[in-house]
Order: structure tokens, then C-alpha cells, then sequence
């Protein structure tokens, strides 16, 4: 995908861009960065514009952008179009096998072919996907090509945990930090794909910061879970009783009843809604711009909740979600942690 198409991340992007034009992009790089942000698409987007046959931005971006890249790839030349399917012989990406981790032999075969000039490419582009993955026989065998890089190669190592990365690897690769995309970025993205607007809302809200996990999700799930979790709060902000309140208890475990693994996720991802809304809601109290609410196509259930959960009570509320997703995390069950949930609201 070009440079102008990528959701989020427009000052890596803008930096990248214009370090291609001004031809001091270093040549290895980490991307770190939470995962499903977009951090291995931007490797990609990057192999693009350094190889693309016709690098003339067009000037219909997918989504418009105040700025544009100083340099991009057409996104639809063969270059681009065989690196977008992963079959470009200049671009070459790395990644777990079976064993989860990344193996001796396969850098050694990735750092050979980096030695000789790109085959039709310019630039011949290295991408290790979850790089931490990279076993430490490997790190140490890619620290010379790291060190002395091939005049034609750029390294990427995408990770999002570098700090499982060795400390020889880390010092010879300039580090570019991504950020959890908004829930406004990821919104957009959604509707850019054709959702609609309240779907791709609810879902961008739910997300936490990863368009992976908006993309893998139902919408229908996340309109679904948002209902569920402002019924529980309207419910727990009606009544002090504790016995009505566990009654709450029952909405979050709808859809529950499979197995352990899946009910957990099933209820974290109500519960991610909940503290979604429930940061609306401290918004809302503190009459901070609206334009930064995640849900504002709910906004009169928002205003509603707000009488309520202003305040030191959103604020345990929130804390005690949170809490709630931290324990399912650590494997306990779904109905005691959602008996406990309610009454704490
Ligand atoms: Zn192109």
C-alpha cells in the first residue's frame, strides 16, 4: 500500500518518505511497536516506494491527508503489486516457522542473496517480521550484515517487543516507535473498507489501538458488546441492591458457554467496551472537546451514563474494569469475575 494510503503513523511515514527522497534512510531499521498497528504493512509500503517503476503519487489518496509523502509508489505497477503478494525477488521477508522462533539457517540464506545486487529492483528490502522471534544464534549471525549492510539492502526488523532483541542488534539499528492508532484512525480505516459508520465506531472503540484486531473482528460482535456493556452500567448506576445488581452480571456473560479460552475473550471484549465508554464518560465530565470521544455515535446513552459515572465513581469504575480484564487474563473464570465486576460499578 503507498505511503498516503496507510492508516496512522504519519510522522514515521513522513520521515521515512523523506528520508528515501533525500537518500539517507539508514540501512537497517527496527519498527517497534504494539502489535497490529500496521508496523509490518509500512515495511511493506516502504519496499514499494523504494522499488515501484512509477513512483508518482496519484492524487486520490484513500483517506485525505494533510500531508503528503515526499516520495510514494504508485501501488499498482508490477513492483508494487509483487511485493503486495509477497513475491518480488528483491523484497524478502523473514518470519517464525512452525517453531515460533526464527532459525540460524534462515538468515544465513536471507544475508547471502543480500550480497548481490537486487535482481531487478533498486533497492533490495530485508523485512524480519516479529523479529524478537529471531533465536540468538541469529541475531549474532545478522550483527556483521547489520553492521557492514550491503550498499543495496535495507533491513527491517518488526517487533513488538524489542527489548527481547540483543543488545549488539539494538545498537545498530536507528529505532522507529509505533503508537496504538487512535480510535478515530481506526474508524476510518474500517469505513474506508466499507463499514458503516456506527459498526466501524464500535469496533475502533473495542480495538485498543490495533487495526488487527478491529480488521479480525465482527462488527456485529462489537455493536453487540457495546449495547451489552451500557445496559450494564445503566443497571449498576439504577440500583444499590446487590442481588438486582448480579442480575447485571448475566448481560456480560452473554454469548458465554463454550469453552473457558473462548468465554474469557468473549467477556473482555464486553468488558473492553465498557472501559471505552466509560472514558467517554470522563471526557464528557470534564468537558473536553467532543471531537475526542471514541463513541460519539452514542452519544445521548454517553450523556445518560455521565450523571452517573462522573467523578470519583467513573473513575473506580474504570479501575475496577480494568482490574476485571487483568483477572481474566490470569485465567479466572468468566462468572467471578463478572459477580465481582458489577458490584463494584
Ligand atoms: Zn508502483
Amino acid at each position: 500500500m503507498p505511503f498516503r494510503d496507510v492508516i496512522g503513523h504519519r510522522p514515521i511515514v513522513a520521515l521515512l518518505a523523506r528520508s528515501i527522497a533525500r537518500d539517507s534512510l539508514p540501512p537497517s531499521l527496527i519498527f517497534a511497536g504494539p502489535a497490529g498497528v500496521g508496523k509490518r504493512l509500512v515495511a511493506t509500503s516502504l519496499a514499494q516506494a523504494l522499488n515501484c517503476l512509477n513512483p508518482d503519487p496519484s492524487p486520490q489518496p484513500l483517506v485525505p491527508s494533510p500531508q503528503r509523502p515526499d516520495v510514494d509508489s504508485c501501488g499498482t505497477c508490477a513492483a508494487c503489486t509483487r511485493i503486495a503478494r509477497g513475491v518480488h525477488p528483491d523484497v524478502l521477508v523473514l518470519e517464525p516457522g512452525d517453531t515460533g522462533s526464527i532459525k540460524i539457517e534462515q538468515v544465513r540464506e536471507v544475508v547471502d542473496r543480500a550480497a548481490y545486487r537486487p535482481f531487478e529492483g533498486r533497492r533490495r528490502v530485508v523485512v524480519i517480521d516479529e523479529a524478537d522471534a529471531l533465536v540468538p544464534a541469529a541475531q549474532n549471525a545478522l550483527l556483521k550484515t547489520l553492521e557492514e549492510p550491503p550498499s543495496m539492502s535495507v533491513f527491517v526488523l518488526v517487533t513488538a517487543r524489542p527489548d527481547a532483541l540483543l543488545p549488539t542488534v539494538r545498537s545498530r539499528c536507528p529505532r522507529l516507535n509505533f503508537r496504538p492508532l487512535s480510535p478515530d484512525e481506526i474508524a476510518l480505516a474500517l469505513v474506508a473498507r466499507g463499514q458503516t459508520e456506527t459498526a466501524a465506531r464500535a469496533v475502533a472503540a473495542a480495538a485498543d489501538g490495533s487495526l488487527g484486531r478491529a480488521l479480525d473482528a465482527s462488527a456485529d460482535d462489537f455493536v453487540q458488546a457495546r449495547e451489552l456493556a451500557g445496559l450494564v452500567l445503566a443497571r449498576a448506576a439504577s440500583t444499590t441492591d446487590p442481588r438486582r445488581r448480579i442480575e447485571g452480571a448475566k448481560d456480560l456473560l452473554a454469548n458465554t458457554g463454550g469453552s473457558g479460552a473462548s468465554d474469557r475473550s468473549q467477556v473482555t471484549v464486553h468488558l473492553r467496551a465498557m472501559a471505552s465508554l466509560l472514558r467517554d464518560i470522563a471526557l464528557l465530565a470534564a468537558r473536553a472537546d467532543a471531537g475526542r470521544l471514541a463513541n460519539p455515535d452514542v452519544r445521548p446513552a454517553l450523556d445518560r451514563l455521565t450523571q452517573t459515572y462522573q467523578g470519583d465513581r467513573g473513575i473506580r469504575a474504570f479501575t475496577a474494569v480494568d482490574q476485571a480484564i487483568v483477572a481474566l487474563e490470569r485465567n479466572v473464570g468468566v462468572k467471578t469475575v463478572a459477580d465481582w465486576l458489577v458490584l463494584e460499578l
